[in-house]
């Protein structure tokens, strides 16, 4: 029997003074976890990441980014260890793109985007609901103006460049010593209408699998590019533990771009973030 744990994290470079959000993700999830029900780690992923999107302060769900042309489009992914998986890229007009990904993972696909992401959400019952906010009204006005200006962050100079990212995402484990993986985001502040990141993709944003759970967050390009998850992963299973395998990844993750981990192994869970920036929770089941 293993120790149910489960981490979750507010997005690389979110304020480690609002780990009281991704804290209380872990308290939701938790319950979920050690109910005795099956899929217990899904279904905490799962609520976790439905607590942090609905959260104004994290980029995903409700507070996800606006694309430069006005358009709310996000990314969300579910994945179990015993092989599953759900993602949706690009979808619009729902506030809890995770709760999509759940439908898609008991459908013949793994991902769907899009319009067509969209219309399956709207189909299978969820609510025709864009999840717009004042405040990601006003970061897409900061970023348009930052391009207008040229005054780019120093991530932003490939535009030149993009910023002002986050995500949310979180992992488990359950006690029968399976794992799952949530992740769902509104992408960086300076991106174009159908461009998809790395969070709703398999091996670089998450990876779940036998040895344990990872879940990535910053700057997606840069993360897909290193399949960072798997990096990580990779490590977890040639015996790294998962604290050790997440700062090894963070130490070689090459700057200006910045990255955040969280992951949980069979015995062991770890997270770590570029300058240590990233708000973040974690919660063990008492024995
Ligand atoms: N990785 C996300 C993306 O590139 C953003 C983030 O995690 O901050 O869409």
């Amino acid at each position: 029997m293993t120790l149910p744990v489960i981490l979750a994290h507010g997005g690389a470079g979110a304020p480690n003074e609002d780990s009281d959000g991704p804290q209380q993700a872990c308290e939701v999830g938790l319950k979920f976890l050690t109910d005795g029900e099956i899929d217990a780690a899904l279904r905490a992923v799962v609520e976790a990441a439905v607590v942090l999107e609905n959260d104004v302060r994290f980029n995903a769900g409700t507070g996800a980014n606006y694309r430069l042309d006005g358009s709310l489009q996000m990314d969300a992914i579910l994945a179990t260890s015993d092989g599953r998986i759900g993602s949706v890229a690009a979808i619009e007009r729902v506030r809890n793109p995770i709760r999509v990904a759940r439908l898609v993972m008991d459908s013949p696909h793994i991902m769907l985007c899009g319009d067509g992401a969209t219309r399956f959400a709207h189909h299978r019952g969820i609510a025709d609901d864009p999840p717009v906010t004042e405040k990601a009204r006003k970061r897409l006005e900061s970023a348009l103006e930052r391009l207008k200006s040229g005054k780019l962050r120093p991530t932003e100079r490939k535009w030149q460049g993009r910023d002002m990212h986050g995500t949310i995402g979180a992992v488990a484990r359950a006690a029968d010593g399976t794992f799952a993986v949530s992740c769902s985001t509104g992408g960086t502040s300076m991106m174009l209408r159908g461009r998809v990141g790395d969070s709703p993709l398999f091996g670089a944003g998450t990876m779940c699998g036998e040895h344990g759970a990872v879940c990535a967050t910053g700057d997606g390009e840069e993360i897909i590019r290193r399949l960072a998850s798997m990096r990580v992963y990779m490590r977890i299973a040639e015996g790294m533990h998962p604290q050790a395998a997440c700062e090894t990844e963070v130490a070689v993750f090459p700057p200006p771009y910045t990255i955040g981990l969280i992951a949980a192994s069979r015995e062991a869970h770890g997270m770590a973030a570029t300058d240590d920036k990233m708000a973040r929770g974690v919660l063990e089941a008492q024995e």
